[in-house]
């Protein structure tokens, strides 16, 4: 007998290859496609807090739309809280069952554990944001991972990663007895978000063009050229990844049948088990969205200082490349790797800024902004986190910049005021000679700032507050101030479906 399935995408599996959620329901029979407009995310209010994630969502869904109807489906957009929609709805449409995505995490397994409560039929999550279900890896003493390179190791050695699902040639239309209440997917402006045409293009297949564009032109001289500020030596796939419009599995087997086993592919791969660890961390250790991984940092004495967190939130510190980094993030809605990590260890370690803020900053304007990737980077630069950069190791933006951005391109892109600098000083113009800046039309402390900290004391500064901190006893430690953080509607459960294992991991 035929099963009636709804196949709820909930926006990180914008895409329908490699969709197993899609696959299992059109193998079972009639399938109903639902996309939920939660005001969580969609209420003007909330939508603006994320302008550029919104953008590129709204984007996928409508491309994920067109994909659907080309294979003789429709997605059914229905607004209302997730948790009270979707059991309504498995009601009045006499679904069998609803199939999803899991996602990784907290709020999101507690709003899966309530649907699955109220849901009154099954509720079936597939692995499908990871290459492998998080939690898999544990060490010989059944714990989790907290050292990458073990983490990495033992998924190398022992996951096989299965090949990708094809898409659907065709798909059943949705039955004539569902379709009630719906809604259409608003625009930017009915948002009140004013669309930036900066962003990259959303949908699947901009994520598979972008793929493909990575491979042919820049995979090859990937270990040369990732860190490098100025060149677009990276894939450009984290918004992708992000929101599911290409899946991590995607990714991987494209690149080991490109790369081959070379040294370009292992250095791209562990990016992806990068990946894969900040989620599997967040799985295992869900209160990491509240604290450091490293309880020794609670009670941090971080500084609150306006004056310096504006200037480092505009791209005015006077550090040419934090300042680009700023305003590439506003801008574009990204901020290439190597400069987020200049920039976020610049925020907590120079300005004594704590990272939760800036971990909020990233999530609002971050087209990318993923909560395991971003908080595991946040952490990782602050030097609180899970296998995370010593905190005693504090990044020297001049020498960062002289060194992954040698011509200065990449801060003469974003900060235009420095354009005619010459490279030998473009990255320490309160050094350069006044007859340089004269040519270059600068004149400091008018078109562009000082530094607003000495490096070298902004450094002796931290090791100083972090050494005294971090040898006090924890018990006697008072809480930081909390930054307030935009929580979800709760939602998720643990039902897998079994993964097919037919590749070994490189
Ligand atoms: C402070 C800070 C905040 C960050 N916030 C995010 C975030 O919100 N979302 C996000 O996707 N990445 C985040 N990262 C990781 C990294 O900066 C981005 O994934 C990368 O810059 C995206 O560009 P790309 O797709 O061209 O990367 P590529 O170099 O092409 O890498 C391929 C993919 O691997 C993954 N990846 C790469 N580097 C890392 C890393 N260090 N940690 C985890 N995964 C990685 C990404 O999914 C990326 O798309 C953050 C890093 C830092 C230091």
């Amino acid at each position: 007998m035929s099963t009636r399935t709804i196949v709820w995408f909930r926006g990180k599996d914008l895409r329908i290859s490699d969709h197993a959620p899609l696959r299992d329901a059109a193998d079972a029979g009639e399938v109903i496609p639902l996309f939920v407009l939660d005001p969580y995310f969609f209420a003007p209010t909330r939508a603006r807090e994320l302008p550029h994630r919104m953008q590129f969502l709204l984007d996928s869904v409508g491309a994920l739309e067109t994909t659907l109807a080309q294979r003789g489906s429709r997605l059914l957009i229905v607004a209302g809280k997730s948790v009270e929609v979707v059991p309504r709805l498995v009601r009045e449409w006499k679904a069998d069952r609803v199939v999803a995505q899991r996602w990784v995490e907290p709020f999101a397994r507690e709003r899966d554990r309530r649907i699955r409560d109220a849901l009154g039929a099954k509720f079936e999550l597939h692995e499908g944001e990871t290459l492998m279900p998080p939690g898999t890896l544990r060490t010989g003493a059944g714990r989790p991972y907290s050292v990458f390179s073990q983490f990495a190791r033992v998924l190398r050695e022992t996951a096989m990663i299965r090949t990708p699902l094809p898409p659907p040639r065709s798909l059943p239309p949705v039955p004539t007895d569902v379709g009630a209440q719906l809604a259409v997917m608003p625009t930017c402006k009915q948002l009140g978000i004013e669309r930036n045409p900066a962003l990259l293009e959303g949908g699947e297949q901009a994520g598979k063009a972008r793929l493909k564009r990575f491979l042919r032109d820049a995979a090859a001289a990937y270990p040369e050229h990732r860190d490098r500020m100025d060149l677009p030596g990276t894939s450009r796939l984290s918004a992708d990844l992000k929101f599911g419009t290409i899946s991590a599995r995607q990714v991987w087997t494209a690149v080991e049948d490109a790369l081959n086993g070379t040294p370009a592919a292992r250095s791209f791969l562990n990016e992806l088990v990068w990946r894969e660890f900040t989620h599997s961390t967040l799985w295992d250790r869900p209160e990491l969205l509240e604290s450091p991984f490293r309880p020794g940092f609670a009670g941090f004495p971080w500084q609150y200082d306006e004056a310096l967190w504006r200037a480092w939130v505009v791209g005015e510190t006077g550090y040419p490349v934090v300042d680009a980094a700023a305003r590439q993030l506003l801008g574009e809605g990204f901020v290439h790797n190597r400069a987020r990590m200049i920039s976020a260890s610049f925020l907590c370690k120079h300005l004594l800024i704590d990272y939760r803020r800036g971990e909020a900053h990233y999530m609002k304007y971050l087209t990318d902004g993923d909560w395991a990737q971003n908080n595991a980077g946040w952490q990782w630069s602050a030097g609180c986190g899970c296998d995370a950069q010593p905190y005693f190791r504090i990044f020297n933006p001049v020498t960062q910049g002289e060194k992954f951005d040698p011509e200065g391109n990449y801060v003469r892109r974003w900060v235009p005021e420095l354009a005619k600098m010459p490279a030998r000083h473009i990255h320490h113009p309160w050094e350069a000679p006044e007859a340089v800046l004269r040519a270059a039309g600068v004149r400091l402390g008018q078109t562009y700032p000082r530094p607003i900290v000495e490096h070298r004391l902004a450094r002796e500064r931290f090791l100083a507050v972090a050494a005294q901190h971090l040898k006090r006893d924890t018990r006697a430690r008072v809480a930081s101030p909390t930054i307030t953080r935009p929580r979800l509607d709760p939602s998720q459960s643990d039902v897998l479906s079994p993964g097919v294992r037919t590749r070994k991991a490189t």
